[in-house]
C-alpha cells in the first residue's frame, strides 16, 4: 500500500505519531494508500520553511534569474511527461476519472509548466509618455509565501495551475491538496525532489482543510492564498484571510448555462451538451449543468440527448471501454443522489438515469447513471445549486432576451455556452452571459494561455494565462530622474 508523506523544507516528513488517513479507490472502495494527517504544527512548520526560503525576497529562489527558474519548470514538465502513464494510472486510482481523462490532465499539467516557464522570460518593458528627464518602468516581484489549496476533481492539474505561475514568479509555496485525493501531488513532489528546488521553496502539506488549510488561510506569515473549491469554503477562507489582508484568488463553483437555439446544428449541440455535463462524471466546476433549449426544439432535443445518455458506458476508469467513471467518494455520491431525490420531490421529471448503479461489477464503487431532468422551474434547488455530479437540468426559453435572462438567473457566473449557426446572434448572446469562461458551438475547450475564473459568486481573480501569473506578482512602478 502506498504511504503518503508531506514534503517540508526539502525533506520528506514522516511523523510516525501522526494520525493516518485511508485513501480509497472510488471504483471499488478498496484502500489504496495511507496518508499522513497533517496537524496545525505541521502547517506552521511548512509556513516557516517557505518564509525562510523566501527571506523577504532575498532567498535563492526569488532572487534567481527568471530564466534560471524557468529551467527548473522545464525540467518538471519533462519529468511529468516521462511519468505520464504512471501519473494517469494513479489519478484514475485515486479520483476515479477515466484513464483518457487522467492522461489529458497530465499532458495539460506539463504544458502549463512550459507555458509559465516561457511567460516569465518575457517581462513587459513598459514606457510611458513621461517627460524626457524621467524614465519610468514597471517591475513585477513575487508576493511571498503562497498557500495553494486545491480540490479533488482535478488533483494534479488544479495543483499545477497554481504551482507553475507561483514558482515562475519567484514565490515559495505550500501546496495543500484535497484530503480525498492526495496521491498524484505526492508523486509530483517526488519529481520536485529529483529536480532539486532550493530547500523550502516547495512544500507539501497533507490533511484536513478545516485544520491545516485553515492555518494557511489564517497565518500572518502567508502572503497569498490561491484557492479552488466550493463557494462556501471560499467564503470561510476569505474571512480567515482578512487578519493580515493577504491577497486571495478564489476559483469556486458554477451552475453554467448551455444555451441551444433552434437554428443550432443539432448533432454538434447534442454531442457537446453530453460532454458538457458528463465529462468527469459532472464533477467539473465549469460543467454545462443547465441546458437551456429554445421551446420549439425542446422535446426533440431532449429525446436525442436522453437516448444518447442512456448509452454512455459507465465503469471503472482503468477499463478502456469506460466513458464515464465513478463519483469521487461515497459521501459525494450520497450528496448527488440526495439532489436527485430532491429534484423528484420538487416536481421535475426524470428523462434518463436517476439511480446508483448496483450491478455486480460496479456495486462496490460510487457509480451514478447519467441523469437528466426536464419540467424544471427557475426556483428549484436542482436548478440553482451546484450538484457536481452527472445530473443535467433542462430549462426552456422563448427568444434571445429570455435566453439571456434565464442564463444569468443564478448566483454563479463561471462558464456558459451558446449553440447557433447565426454568428451575430452567438456574439450578442455570449457577451450578455455574465460568466468568465464562455464558448460558442463548443464546450469545455480550454487552453493554458487563457484566463480561467468566474463572475459573481464563482470567484475572485483569474488562473492561467498572463492574468494567472499576475495573481502571484506584486507590481511596482519606478520613476527615475535622469
Ligand atoms: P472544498 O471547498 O470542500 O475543498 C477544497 C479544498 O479546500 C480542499 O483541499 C479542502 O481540504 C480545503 N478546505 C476545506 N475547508 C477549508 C477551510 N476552512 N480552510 C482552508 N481550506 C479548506 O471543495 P471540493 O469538494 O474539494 O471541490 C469541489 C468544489 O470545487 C466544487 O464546488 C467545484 O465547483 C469547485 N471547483 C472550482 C474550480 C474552478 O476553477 N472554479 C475548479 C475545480 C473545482
Amino acid at each position: 500500500m502506498m504511504q503518503l508523506s508531506m514534503y517540508i523544507d526539502g525533506k520528506w516528513k514522516n511523523t510516525n505519531e501522526s494520525e493516518r488517513r485511508l485513501i480509497s479507490n472510488p471504483a471499488n472502495g478498496e484502500v489504496i494508500a495511507e496518508a499522513i494527517e497533517g496537524t496545525v504544527d505541521d502547517a506552521k512548520e511548512a509556513i516557516r520553511s517557505a518564509k525562510r526560503a523566501f527571506q523577504n525576497g532575498e532567498g535563492s529562489w526569488p532572487r534567481m534569474a527568471p530564466a534560471e527558474r524557468a529551467d527548473y519548470l522545464y525540467k518538471v514538465a519533462a519529468k511529468l511527461e516521462e511519468n505520464h502513464d504512471e501519473l494517469a494510472r494513479l489519478e484514475t486510482l485515486d479520483n476515479g476519472k477515466t484513464h483518457t481523462e487522467a492522461g489529458f490532465d497530465v499532458t495539460e499539467a506539463a504544458d502549463c509548466f512550459r507555458y509559465y516557464a516561457g511567460l516569465i522570460r518575457a517581462p513587459e518593458g513598459q514606457a510611458a509618455d513621461a517627460p524626457e528627464s524621467i524614465h519610468t518602468t514597471v517591475v513585477h516581484e513575487p508576493v511571498g509565501v503562497c498557500g495553494l489549496i486545491v480540490p479533488w476533481n482535478f488533483p494534479l492539474l488544479m495543483s499545477v495551475w497554481k504551482i507553475a505561475p507561483a514558482l515562475a514568479a519567484g514565490n515559495t509555496i505550500i501546496l495543500k491538496p484535497s484530503e480525498v485525493t492526495p496521491v498524484t501531488a505526492v508523486k509530483m513532489f517526488d519529481i520536485f525532489n529529483e529536480v532539486g528546488f532550493p530547500d523550502g521553496a516547495v512544500n507539501l502539506l497533507l490533511g484536513h482543510g478545516a485544520i491545516v488549510g485553515n492555518e494557511l488561510a489564517t497565518s500572518r506569515d502567508v502572503d497569498k492564498i490561491s484557492f479552488t473549491g466550493g463557494t462556501e469554503t471560499g467564503r470561510a477562507i476569505m474571512k480567515s484571510a482578512a487578519g493580515n489582508l493577504k491577497k486571495i484568488s478564489l476559483e469556486l463553483g458554477g451552475k453554467s448555462p448551455n444555451i441551444v437555439f433552434s437554428d443550432a446544428n443539432l448533432d454538434t449541440a447534442v454531442d457537446h451538451a453530453l460532454f458538457g455535463i458528463y465529462f468527469g462524471a459532472g464533477q467539473v466546476c465549469s460543467s454545462g449543468s443547465r441546458i437551456l433549449v429554445e421551446e420549439s426544439i425542446h422535446d426533440a432535443f431532449v429525446e436525442r440527448f436522453a437516448e444518447r445518455a442512456k448509452k454512455i458506458t459507465v465503469g471503472p476508469g482503468n477499463d478502456p471501454a469506460s466513458e464515464m467513471g465513478p463519483l469521487v467518494s461515497e459521501d459525494h455520491m450520497n450528496k448527488v443522489l440526495s439532489y436527485i431525490t430532491k429534484g423528484k420531490e420538487e416536481g421535475a421529471k426524470l428523462v434518463c438515469g436517476g439511480n446508483r448503479i448496483e450491478t455486480d461489477a460496479l456495486k462496490d464503487g460510487y457509480f451514478v447513471e447519467p441523469t437528466a431532468f426536464t419540467d424544471t422551474t427557475e426556483e428549484m434547488s436542482i436548478v440553482q445549486e451546484e450538484i457536481f455530479g452527472p445530473v443535467a437540468v433542462f430549462q426552456t426559453f422563448k427568444d434571445e432576451q429570455d435566453a439571456i435572462r434565464v442564463a444569468n438567473n443564478t448566483d454563479y457566473g463561471l462558464a456558459g455556452s451558446v449553440f447557433t449557426q447565426d454568428n451575430a446572434k452567438a456574439m450578442r448572446v455570449i457577451k450578455k452571459v455574465r460568466a468568465g469562461i464562455t464558448w460558442i458551438n463548443t464546450y469545455h475547450t480550454n487552453f493554458n494561455d487563457f484566463p480561467w475564473g468566474g463572475y459573481k459568486q464563482s470567484g475572485i481573480g483569474r488562473g492561467l494565462g498572463k492574468h494567472g501569473l499576475e495573481e502571484f506578482q506584486e507590481v511596482k512602478q519606478i520613476n527615475i530622474n535622469l
